[in-house]
């Protein structure tokens, strides 16, 4: 040891796994596993197949391709609007794509004729959240140019929420996407069969019962891999929000004084640096920094009670341990719960080391 490293428990996972199955299944709606927060990590993609998932979503062709080699009987869901500089690698690792531009569509159209292949589309609708997505009143006249096109399969419409405008699910948005669904069936004659009703921030609607009906899939990653909805933040009951942990390794621990000593410039990041003079403190340096992920107390919170975070340069995180609940010297291995961003973080640093436990 002595590198800093991410921690993955399986069993827990796989727990987060069956309670998603259990909830949407007694919704009647499908869920696929949004992989891009562990980058479509080989050992959790193969422990997600393990788990009987056969469908799996991510916002990067790179991952997509990933996980289409290693399983190659799994259908793949491209999240994020494929570029026009990428529709050959999206036709050729997503069967499905999330699409709102026509430009877009037709050149995946195109492409797919290319490469012999039928690529779905799912058309996003911007209900609100302002990100992704064609507004509502242009979708049949974008619809009536879509249906035609024999090589992109028409397969559903979307919704995604909470990610920019932070705009909450509520029955009432939900409802509105199965009305246009129901638009395009009734006016444009083309029957959907999947109406994708958004992210982690869609599940309060599941537990408390109140998704309307036609709503047919959820694409999930927080929930599934943090145990929380996001349309509130809260832990989902039943779920385990400590699937990840960060550990790292105390390099120094000494009594210093609290406040620097000399002419005060600025930090390494050219930040003055604010500091509250606490005295003489036990203050533990570990090793990580920025350079490893963005440390912080944002994106990382001590395991044991009674640790601070003091601040980070590019390599070293100190701590101040003079409260800790456990005794810390110099090899102790302090371990750190991540936030959404510290864990997306960690996932895509090549510098720490990915280990199930
Ligand atoms: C990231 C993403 C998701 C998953 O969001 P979570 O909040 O992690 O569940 C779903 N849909 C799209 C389009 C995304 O980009």
């Amino acid at each position: 040891m002595g590198d800093p490293r991410i921690i993955w428990n399986e069993q827990k996972l796989l727990e987060n796994v069956q309670l998603l199955n259990q909830t949407c299944r007694q919704a009647g709606i499908d869920w696929i596993p949004v992989t891009k927060l562990v980058c479509a990590e080989e050992a959790i993609v193969a422990s997600l197949y393990k788990a009987g998932i056969r469908s799996f979503a991510d916002s990067r062709w790179q991952n997509l391709k990933k996980i289409k080699e290693q399983h190659s009987d799994v259908q793949t869901l491209m999240l994020r609007l494929p570029s026009l500089s990428n529709v050959a690698e999206t036709v050729r690792w997503a069967d499905m794509s999330l699409v709102s531009e026509l430009a877009t569509i037709r050149a995946l159209h195109e492409e797919a004729l290319r490469q012999q292949k039928r690529h779905r589309i799912i058309l996003m609708v911007d209900l609100g959240d302002r990100r992704e997505g064609v507004m509502p009143e242009d979708v049949l006249s974008l619809g009536k140019e879509i249906v035609g096109l024999s090589a992109t399969e028409w397969y559903g419409i979307g919704v995604n929420l909470t990610c920019l405008g932070g705009v909450i699910p509520t029955p009432e948005v939900m409802a509105e996407l199965v009305e246009w669904k129901i638009a395009v069936e009734e006016q444009l004659g083309h029957q959907l069969q999947l109406v994708s009703g958004g992210n982690s921030s869609s599940l309060p609607l599941l537990l408390d019962r109140t998704m309307p009906a036609g709503i047919t899939n959820l694409r999930l990653g927080e929930a599934l891999f943090m145990g929380r909805e996001t349309a509130y933040g809260e832990r989902i009951p039943g779920m385990h929000d400590d699937v990840f942990r960060l550990e790292a390794e105390v390099i120094e621990c000494k009594e210093k004084p609290s406040m620097p000593r000399g002419l005060i410039g600025m930090d390494s990041f050219g930040q003055k640096p604010v500091i509250v003079d606490k005295g003489i403190r036990r203050r533990a340096i570990l090793a990580i920094g920025q350079q490893d992920i963005p440390v912080s107390e944002l994106v990382l919170t001590p395991e044991w009670a009674g640790i601070e975070i003091i601040g980070a340069s590019s390599d070293h995180l100190l701590v101040d341990v003079t409260d800790s609940s456990h005794p810390v010297e110099v090899g102790s291995i302090l371990s750190f719960t991540l936030s959404y961003r510290g864990l997306l973080a960690a996932m895509t640093s090549p510098y720490l080391d990915k280990e199930k436990e």
